[in-house]
């Protein structure tokens, strides 16, 4: 490509090979949506992120210091021939963003700096809270002078919580109706409140829902009472003058003194986060928060669900129109409201810390923001931006994503939803497997020409969007139990009442914010939980629950990522590394170099090279930007020293071994016991493409929470079992999840019963059950609108029956 041109309308690819990428030449038009799919695994990431934006990120380091480039540069240069007509790219991937939990929705979007202005320009007050600072950094709670000084701006407050200690109120003290003393560690604590009860002249063995309430609330909130009591803690009895604290007050303290991460999780798990009693959550202080708007305080709004502040901020800007300064700043704010409406988020409300959002909000949060910056001539990266939208919310989705373009942009998308890539401009397909089964381009072009593209996976799917022949499940099965829930709550749930089969796939549905989520997270998990006879969980919140006898134990497959380190890996993850380094030590070579199974583990510094400790690659910390990942100049990225290289096992080293697919790696060692079965449930979850050492780092949630339902198919089959999967379709083409239906009906004729919040169409339509919240999110949500077989809900007149009625 020897053109010229400085600003072409062409990105063009020519020659990438980064991971399975086989010198693919592809050529993304600028200033358009263009849609990037695939099947899972294909070299979709290893294009869009690890090629072309990597590529685009490289080149604007050229400002860093020639030794920084140096260093970096050439290690950050991918793999491919060249790369032309690059311009500055954007990642809005679905890392979730900070952890802090002072950035809000409000902060994260600049919207609260609209909101201040407004504040400091329009504010009236009462006067009687004091005298309100009015500039815009004095409604700011990252200002120490105008935070609320009982909980410094947070909002927030972390108490025990009554609900989550207290188990069934039929159960007695010395059974453990307080479930933090049930831990061993505890066991004082438990043996006090026993005697502390008693010397109140309550019975320890009674029923908690029969001690008198004042005994009750002295056991929840005492601060510190006296207490002589014979304790006996291990088979030893002594006499102690002590001091009883109730199980609330204990845990804040526990909590104070925590020293450990673990500590802290024992004593978080039965406490919630609590509005701040001073500030009710409006984080600022008294004077700040008695500032008004339009008859509302910035905390007001700011606890408005986002469609409700958008008309607060209509009405003042149709006010203020007399005005020229004042109606500009309530024409900021409404856009920039406006924005988060358009994105689908307007059930969210500004004051919702990011860090509880789930990956696929957080990154239409981030959209809006952009959209609402208005710059143009970057190209913005995005990763299946349609991850927990409910179809109906498709085309506000695509609106926005096309609004990022007009305003002449470049917008590159990895999705595999089909309404989206019916909508690109351009869609690009690699594959047409996965692994070294893809990495080559199958289409670049008009949606249009995808029928003609030879070896599409997508192009099926897009023309018959249900597959053909599929028939959704019209009558309840006879032989059926149900488990039964009333009166359950938490967020928006209005004290529902669901009902879904055991030894079924149930699907949980609902537009985003609807309070699937809630619904599983407060209500069903922590029910099962204690049906498995877990008691490390909260109290699930509802008024009841029936029909969990036959459930015996629970696994939650959920998007959290398998390990922190490079240390971990699918092999580590399987069980199968212990088996291979065994392998390897009992070789003749090992027994003659002396090397032992712990020797071909690059988590023991016998054989592991020291240069990097076995993780391959080394960390760089840059000054302006995240950390850089270079490849171990030691190893090579081989991770081990030399002599465990040496020995062979079916004519490969341990570092060859890791760096098999597990595909191959299952037919190598198929033969081989604790290996071959494993491997081979890799494949059939759809992760057959997986490298063994591939570190875990590098999965995505998708193929994290596939890799976790491998290990449930590898082990052994225990009927009663409960799994709790949260958009297990993640990362999955159309084609891929065909594969995960026949995996979860696997399970389910395993005698388990399945769980997945999805609104993956085909997910449903593949479903015993279905259970539809609604109508809308938030406030307008937290309803159940639909439950039945799938036929039954496809008839109704709710988003998920008319997304499922197309499908009849
Ligand atoms: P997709 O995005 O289409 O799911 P990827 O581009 O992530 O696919 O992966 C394509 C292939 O490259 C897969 O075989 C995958 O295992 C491999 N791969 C991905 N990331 C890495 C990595 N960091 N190191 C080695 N191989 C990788
Ligand atoms: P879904 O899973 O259907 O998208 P959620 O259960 O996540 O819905 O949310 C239901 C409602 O509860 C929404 O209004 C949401 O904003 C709110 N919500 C969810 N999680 C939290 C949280 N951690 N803090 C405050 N509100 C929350
Ligand atoms: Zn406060
Ligand atoms: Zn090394």
């Amino acid at each position: 490509d020897r053109s010229p041109n400085p600003s072409p309308d062409f990105l063009r690819v020519r020659g990438a090979r980064v991971h399975n990428l086989r010198d693919l030449d592809v050529d993304l038009p600028h200033r358009a949506l263009v849609v990037v799919t695939g099947v899972s695994g294909s070299g979709k990431s290893s294009l869009v992120h690890a090629t072309v934006h990597a590529e685009a990120q490289r080149r604007h380091l050229q400002p860093l210091s020639a030794f920084t480039r140096q260093l970096v540069g050439g290690s950050l240069r991918p793999d491919v021939d060249s790369v032309t007509g690059v311009c500055a790219s954007v990642a809005v991937g679905q890392a979730r963003a900070a952890t802090n939990p002072r950035s809000t929705v409000g902060t994260a979007t600049d919207v609260h700096d609209y909101l201040r202005s407004l504040f400091a320009v329009l504010g009236s007050c009462d006067g009687s809270a004091g005298t309100p600072e009015m500039t815009a950094r004095a409604f700011s709670f990252n200002s120490p002078a105008h935070a609320c000084p009982a909980c410094e701006g947070l909002g927030t407050a972390l108490r025990g919580d009554p609900a989550l200690v207290l188990d069934s109120p039929s159960r007695s003290l010395r059974e453990g109706v307080l479930r933090p003393w049930r831990d061993r560690r505890a066991a004082v604590e438990h043996e006090l409140s026993l005697r502390f009860a008693e010397s109140l002249g309550a019975d320890p063995d009674l029923p908690w829902s029969s001690l008198e309430a004042g005994v009750r609330h002295r056991l929840l909130y005492e601060r510190g009472a006296e207490l002589r009591a014979e304790l006996t803690i291990r088979g030893r009895t002594t006499v102690r003058d002590t001091r009883f604290v109730g199980v609330l007050p204990w845990l804040e303290a526990c909590l104070r003194d925590a020293s450990g991460e673990a500590a802290r999780a024992r004593a978080t798990a039965f406490m919630g986060v609590s509005t701040c009693p001073d500030c009710r959550g409006g984080r600022l202080s008294p004077a700040q928060l008695s500032v008004r708007v339009a008859g509302q305080g910035i905390a007001d709004v700011c606890r408005m669900e986002i469609t409700e502040a958008l008309a607060w901020a209509d009405d003042l800007a149709a006010a203020a129109a007399g005005d020229p300064r004042a109606a500009l700043g309530a024409a900021e704010v409404r856009d920039r409201l406006d924005d988060l409406v358009r994105v689908g988020v307007g059930y969210l409300t500004l004051d919702r810390p990011v860090p509880t959002l789930s990956g696929g909000e957080a990154q239409r949060v981030r959209l809006a923001t952009h959209l609402g910056m208005g710059v143009f001539g970057l190209m913005y990266v995005f990763d299946e931006p349609s991850t927990g939208l409910h179809p109906r919310d498709t085309g506000r989705l695509l609106d926005a994503l096309r609004s990022l373009r007009d305003q002449g942009n470049s917008v590159l998308v990895v999705e595999h939803d089909l309404d989206v890539i019916a909508a690109a401009d351009w869609v690009v397909e690699v594959g047409p497997g996965p692994g070294v089964h893809g990495g080559r381009l199958v289409h670049a072009g008009p949606v249009a020409g995808l029928a003609a593209a030879e070896g599409s996976v997508t192009a099926p799917y897009l023309s018959a969007p249900g597959g053909a022949g599929t028939a959704l499940r019209g009558e309840e099965d006879g032989a059926w139990r149900f488990a039964e829930f009333t009166g359950a709550e938490g967020n928006n749930l209005r004290s529902v009442s669901v009902r879904f089969p055991l030894g079924a796939m149930t699907c949980v549905t609902g537009v985003s914010g609807s309070g699937k989520s809630s619904l599983v997270a407060h209500v069903l998990e922590p029910a099962l939980a204690a049906a498995a006879g877990r008691d490390d969980r909260p109290a699930p919140r509802c008024a009841s629950v029936s029909g969990l006898a036959g459930v015996t134990g629970l696994v939650a497959v959920g998007q959290a990522p398998i390990g922190r380190t490079p240390r971990s890996n699918a092999a580590t993850y399987m069980g199968v590394f212990d088996r291979l380094r065994k392998m390897f030590a009992a070789t003749p070579e090992a027994a003659e170099a002396g090397l032992g199974a712990g020797d071909f583990s690059f988590n023991n510094a016998g054989g592991r090279c020291a240069a990097c400790e076995g993780a391959g690659v080394v960390q760089v910390e840059m000054f302006f930007l995240p950390d850089v990942e270079l490849p171990c100049e030691t190893c090579g990225g081989a991770r081990f020293s030399e002599a465990p290289l040496r020995p062979r096992v079916r004519g490969l080293n341990i570092a060859e071994v890791l760096g098999l697919t597990a595909e191959r790696a299952a037919e190598v060692f198929s033969d081989v016991k604790g290996v071959g079965a494993p491997l081979r449930a890799l494949v059939d979850v759809g992760l057959g493409y997986l490298l063994l050492g591939q570190s875990a780092t590098t999965l995505s949630g998708g193929e994290a929470q596939r890799l976790k339902l491998a290990r449930e198919l590898a082990g052994d089959a225990v009927p009663g079992t409960a799994y709790l999967l949260d958009e297990p379709t993640h990362g999955l083409h159309a084609a891929d999840v065909a594969r995960l239906n026949s995996v979860l009906r696997r399970l389910v004729d395993r005698g388990g019963t399945v769980v997945a919040v999805t609104h993956h169409p085909a997910v449903m339509a593949a479903a015993d059950w279905i259970v539809e919240l609604g109508e809308e999110g938030g406030a307008g949500g937290g309803k159940v609108v639909a439950q039945g077989v799938p036929a039954r809900v496809a008839g109704q007149d709710t988003h998920t029956g008319r997304v499922l009625a197309r499908w009849v």
